[in-house]
């Protein structure tokens, strides 16, 4: 459907099954991000959202299926080389360098980056995109509030110039204004021209941001399709949007 509209698809997941043990947590999904999209996995807690991006990012491997990242497959690539190739994993609870400034840990989300001019100039950028940030560079990242954080983390993992950001639960913990915010950026980012997989509980700011999503139901995507399109089925309604 994505490639007769002419969008490039730069992520495939085809039949993908991935467990734990003799836990199945994904039970053969199949998803697609396109250049410039932003997509929203959504689903309830155990649902294999987390999952999902451990496979992309290579920390989980498949047990069958295949990923395909621009073309290419990855689901037998170790992690570190994914992440050179520019998938970049933003990953839930933030683990920042918390005895680390706000510069360090900025610094380090580049280390495997050469091109050091590029690494100042997305340095300046990322305190243009933050703000909050760039009043605080000095500052120690466990010093932080959880907004903040989130915040850094997001600015970390952008500092690697990933091709496709995995982000898992940036919502999780935040006020509302603050994920106001985060996903303000978020938009920002994608017309940079970084695709963007979203995994949240939270489906209402998911779906305002996103351009399709993928519901995800002990296993298996259950519905999918444009985020308009989601957000006005009634399904996705009764069980993600309460109703509203
Ligand atoms: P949440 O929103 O609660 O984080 P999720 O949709 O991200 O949930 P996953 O973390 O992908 O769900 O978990 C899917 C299933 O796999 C769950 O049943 C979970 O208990 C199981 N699981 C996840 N990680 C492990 C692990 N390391 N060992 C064993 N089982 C696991």
């Amino acid at each position: 459907m994505l490639q007769e509209r002419g969008f490039r698809a730069v992520l495939t997941l085809e039949s993908i099954a991935a467990g734990y043990g003799r836990i199945t947590a994904l039970k053969g999904i199949s998803l697609e991000v396109s250049e410039g999209e932003i997509v929203a996995v959504l689903g309830a807690n155990g649902a294999g959202k987390s999952t999902t991006l451990k496979c992309i990012s290579g920390l989980v491997r498949p047990r069958s299926g295949r990923i395909l990242f621009d073309g290419k497959r990855i689901d037998r690539t170790k992690p570190f080389r994914i992440a050179r190739m520019g998938v970049v994993q933003c990953p839930e609870g933030r683990r920042l360098f918390a005895n680390l400034t706000v510069r360090e840990n900025l610094e380090m989300g580049a280390y495997a980056r050469r091109d050091t001019r590029a690494v100042a100039a997305d340095m300046r950028h990322m305190t243009s995109l933050f703000p909050t940030l760039g009043v605080r560079l000095k500052q120690k990242a466990g010093t932080l509030s959880g907004g903040e954080q989130q915040m850094l983390a997001l600015a970390r993992a952008l500092m690697a110039a990933p091709r496709l950001l995995l982000l898992d639960e940036p919502s999780l913990g935040l006020a509302p204004i603050l994920i106001e915010e985060i996903f303000q950026t978020l938009g920002r980012i994608r017309k940079e021209g970084v695709a963007i997989l979203i995994v949240e509980q939270n489906a209402h700011v998911a779906l305002e941001i996103a351009d399709r999503g993928y519901v995800l139901e002990t296993g298996n995507v259950v519905i999918s399709g444009t985020a308009e399109g989601l957000r006005n089925d009634p399904r996705v309604v009764e069980a993600y949007l309460g109703g509203s």
